[in-house]
């Protein structure tokens, strides 16, 4: 099979739950994992005659996201029913938008593999979400609509994805998006972000888009990449045996590790779309937008590119920094506090502090047991000499186990370097005298000798000895 020959065309439609305390048209809790219908009232039951009433913080949200993707923000936009059966769904339709979106184009930067992408965003809207359908092993099936109501964004790509990879790139930077903002969790696990893929291949250098198939509703970084995947291979198959890829949606099974089709693709006017009658069209003055948009903290494409170009770290570090708000958060305090180069210290926070939590968000708890100013000062200490690296991590250690700071550490147990250049230099001439050959040999030309100089000073001195300044000494001494 020559998957090789044709490109892959992907266009993402992500949807993203919205952290609001209350539904997106009524009052009851969009809390997680409650007892099964007991977050529910009139309007998400859609009990005859209750009516929707729209929640501004939802709005405001996504406005929010659309001003941070650059989409252009419609003064004026509307809802719309988009009907279906099914039984989490007690309206008979979702309150969604169709011709009056509220966020047009934009697009999202990222990176693959360090290298810049950017993906354009056709539009993002605003929708309810359906309950869920639970089906017991006994062929039993409930319904529980604590989900139903819950206030959604659909974002739609265009068709600007290359591979698999690169689609779950996108989706990932969506999620630290949607944190960065504070908009919402992003916690797959839980539904909160889940995705449609729509997969088409076409011959390299055609401009034609293939017919695609879509694939619903995947919730992982790593399905995403396996549907993907896998779809671009089997529609590779497809054509290479001559046959269409048929236009259809399918269901992707992450356990068998293959999609099935789940029916033929439905069209917009299965939908019998119509503006929704029970409320009015919402209007976004200009100076909504420009509240929002002051509100808008530093974008992680930003803090990216700040990193890379203005303090100088590699691609490699400043994604890591910038995978989650938190990390770069704790980082620029630390760096401010901290005079050491940006490098040590995103050094010491990748390896030392991301070591020890397995959730990075956990970085803005109160109760760290080293905040980012305790990094700095060890940070620094280390750098001064007064520590070596060594010490500064057993210190660290310590720090985090004891909840210490690193100077108070040092002050008490006297485990800081000896910087005084009188006694090193004692020792330095004691350790001269004691090997007369290697001194000779040193002075031969066997320069490497220096090292085993340090090292028998290093261990008069109990490790404790600077060693810059153990090493200028015995380059004095031996020259
Ligand atoms: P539909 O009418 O099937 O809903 P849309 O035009 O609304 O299709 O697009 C839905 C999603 O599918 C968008 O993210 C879009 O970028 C993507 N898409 C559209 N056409 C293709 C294609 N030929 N190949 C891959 N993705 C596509
Ligand atoms: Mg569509």
């Amino acid at each position: 099979m020559s998957v090789d020959r044709y490109e892959a065309v992907i266009g993402l439609e992500v949807h993203v739950h919205l952290a609001s305390r209350s539904k997106i048209f009524s009052s009851s809790s969009t809390a997680f994992g409650k007892e099964p219908n007991s977050c529910t009232d009139p309007v998400c039951l859609g009990l005859p005659g209750a009516l929707p009433v729209l929640n501004r913080a939802v709005v405001d949200a996504a406005v929010r996201l659309g001003l941070a993707v650059g989409s252009h923000i419609r003064p004026r936009c509307r809802f719309a029913r988009k009907h279906y059966f099914y039984p989490d769904l007690p309206k008979g339709f979702q309150i969604s938008q169709y011709e009056e979106p509220l966020c047009e184009g934009g697009a999202v930067e990222f990176r693959v593999a360090g290298e810049a992408r950017r993906v354009r965003l056709t539009r993002i809207h605003l929708e309810d979400d359906a309950g869920k359908n639970i089906h017991d092993d006994s062929g039993v099936s409930f319904v529980d609509f604590n989900r139903a109501g819950v206030p959604l964004v659909e974002i739609v790509s265009e068709p600007d994805i290359r591979s698999a990879e690169e689609a779950a790139e996108y989706m990932r930077a969506l999620r630290t998006l949607v944190r960065t903002l504070g908009i919402s969790d992003g916690n797959m696990e839980e539904g909160s972000l889940r995705c449609d893929a729509n997969v088409s291949l076409r011959l390299h250098g055609t401009e034609k888009l293939g017919t695609k198939a879509e694939m619903k509703n995947i919730n992982s970084f790593k399905h995403v990449r396996e549907a993907v995947e896998h779809e671009i291979r089997r529609q590779a198959a497809v054509l290479d045996r001559g046959e269409a890829v048929v236009q259809e949606t399918r269901l992707w099974d992450p356990e068998r590790g293959l999609s099935q089709s789940m029916r033929s693709k439905e069209h917009a006017h299965d939908y019998r779309y119509f503006p929704e009658p029970d409320l009015p069209p919402l209007a976004v003055d200009q100076d909504w937008i420009e509240r929002a948009q002051r509100s808008l903290p530093e974008l992680p494409e930003n803090r990216y590119r700040r990193y890379t170009d203005a303090l100088g770290l590699s691609a490699q570090d400043a994604g890591v920094l910038c995978s989650e708000r938190e990390i770069a958060d704790y980082f620029d305090v630390a760096s401010k506090a901290c005079a050491a180069p940006a490098k040590k210290l995103a050094n010491w926070i990748i390896n030392e502090v991301l070591a020890r939590i397995d959730d990075p968000r956990r970085l803005a708890a109160v109760d760290l047991p080293v905040p980012p100013v305790a990094l700095a000062e060890l940070v620094d200490l280390v750098e001064k000499g007064t520590l070596s690296g060594k010490l500064g991590k057993d210190i660290f250690g310590r720090m985090w186990q004891e909840k210490r700071r690193a100077g108070e550490i040092v002050a008490s147990e006297s485990v800081a370097v000896v910087s005084d250049v009188g006694l090193i230099e004692e020792i330095c001439k004691k350790i001269v005298a004691a090997y007369p050959d290697e001194v000779v040999r040193y002075r031969g030309g066997q320069s490497k000798l220096l090292g085993f100089f340090v090292g028998k000073v290093m261990k008069e001195m109990g490790g404790k000895a600077n060693p810059k300044t153990a090493n200028e000494i015995l380059l004095r001494l031996l020259g």
